[in-house]
């Protein structure tokens, strides 16, 4: 199914509901393969397509959930500006094509490097329009940044991977696009030593917005690697200031080259160290503190690299390995990304919930899909 409106939209959801037919849903099918797989009649956002507004001096955008990112990306660069949080793009791990939507980054809440300093796909969100499990329209926020109006059920839906409502309209605070950007590369050090030059350049002045460490056995690493962006004087500046401060760490390279820094960047994004060859690959979440000790009890087999100064780690592990027990004692979320149905089914695709926080997202589910037809089963 494939309508070409939210009230066509609307009007397969109820006639679902009413049938208690369940609803696969998808935006451009790249990311189908995070969370659970779903059974259920296919249904398209492809139609439900184009911005509908875009005030480039009110850094505000509209758009239908269907609209392929290349569209707004490209929209928004002609006005110099952007997405502040950099969505990931998921078709290199997955080797899926099509185009990636906007709905789909936003249900998923699919961020990059940039999360550190500009938050995550949810923190830029201000606005969205959805159809719940009983075809019902609801509309939250809106595209003035001061208006809370239902703040908490736009930052809800996303991340709620289609299983609260099936979006149709979201809104968007933009920033500026840098005039340049610049990476800091430090070749050679240990875990515990990357982690630490990472948070002394997290924790300047310098306005970092990436800092990345690929280890030994990832390509080019070890390679510890700071992003600087914004105008060329300032960053000609505070780069040579960050590598005076992280010298004690070794000798810094900058690497100023726009073609190359913005291929560097979009690599680590899309967590290509990892993504190439067999086995299953997890995303976990930890204090950038406790890092090096769950990259250690992964175990010599896996290959993973840091983001986020060291707080998020992708892994490649083996077929089957159960993650959560080799990294139980180290608080944080582990997400089993790429996996075969089997082992997604016996280990769980995300972090398990504590009891009370379980209790509140099953009741959010059948507040908002009371017959269990939105992408049943995809959160688990
Ligand atoms: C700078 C930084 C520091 C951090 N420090 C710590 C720390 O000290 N201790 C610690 O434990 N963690 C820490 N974390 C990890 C952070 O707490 C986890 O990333 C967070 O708990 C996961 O939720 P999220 O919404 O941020 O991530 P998301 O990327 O939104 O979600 C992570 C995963 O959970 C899934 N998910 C999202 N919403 C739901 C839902 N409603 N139900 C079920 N699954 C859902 C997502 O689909 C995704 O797979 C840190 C993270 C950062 C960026």
């Amino acid at each position: 199914m494939e309508p070409r409106d939210e009230a066509e939209l609307a009007g397969i959801v109820a006639d679902a509901a009413a049938a208690g037919r369940a609803l696969c849903i998808k935006g451009g099918g790249t990311r189908q393969e995070l969370g659970h797989p779903v059974e259920g009649a296919s249904l398209s956002l492809r139609g439900v397509s184009g911005i509908t507004l875009y005030e480039p001096g009110a850094l505000t955008l509209v758009a239908r959930a269907g609209t392929p990112l290349d569209e707004i990306e490209a929209a928004l660069a002609a006005e110099g500006q952007r997405l502040p949080f950099e969505p990931m793009d998921h078709r290199l791990l997955f080797g899926t094509d099509g185009a990636p939507t906007i709905g789909g980054v936003v249900a998923a809440n699919v961020s990059g490097p940039r999360r550190v300093q500009a938050g995550a796909c949810r923190d830029s969100l201000i606005g969205v329009r959805f159809v719940d499990g009983s075809g019902a329209v609801l509309k939250n926020g809106g595209r003035v940044m001061k208006n809370v109006t239902g703040y908490d059920l736009v930052k809800l839906m996303a991340g709620s991977h289609g299983t609260l409502g099936v979006l149709t309209e979201v809104s968007f605070k933009l920033l500026p696009a840098p005039e340049t950007a610049a990476t800091l590369r430090i070749a050679g050090l240990g875990d515990a030593e990357a982690v630490a030059a990472m948070s002394a350049a997290l924790g300047s002045p310098y306005d970092v917005t990436g800092a990345a460490h690929l280890p030994a056995g990832t390509g080019d690493g070890p390679l510890t690697l700071i992003r600087l962006e914004g105008f060329e004087k300032s960053i000609a500046y505070r780069s040579a200031a960050l590598r005076d401060q992280l010298g004690r760490f070794g000798p810094v390279e900058i690497e100023t080259d726009a073609t190359e820094v913005a291929a560097r960047w979009a690599g680590l994004r899309d967590a290509r160290a990892v993504s190439g060859g067999a086995g299953d690959i997890w995303r976990i979440s930890v204090k950038p503190g406790d890092g090096p000790a769950a990259r250690a009890a992964l175990g010599p087999e896996t290959v993973s690299h840091f983001d986020w100064g060291g707080g998020l780690i992708w892994a490649r592990v083996p077929e089957g390995q159960d993650v959560r027990a080799a990294l139980a004692g180290i608080p944080g979320h582990a997400t089993l990304v790429r996996a075969s149905a089997a082992t997604k089914a016996r280990l769980g695709v995300f972090q398990p919930e504590a009891p009370p926080l379980a209790r509140i997202a099953a009741g959010l589910r059948a507040r908002f899909d009371p017959r269990g037809i939105l992408n049943p089963g995809r959160m688990g």
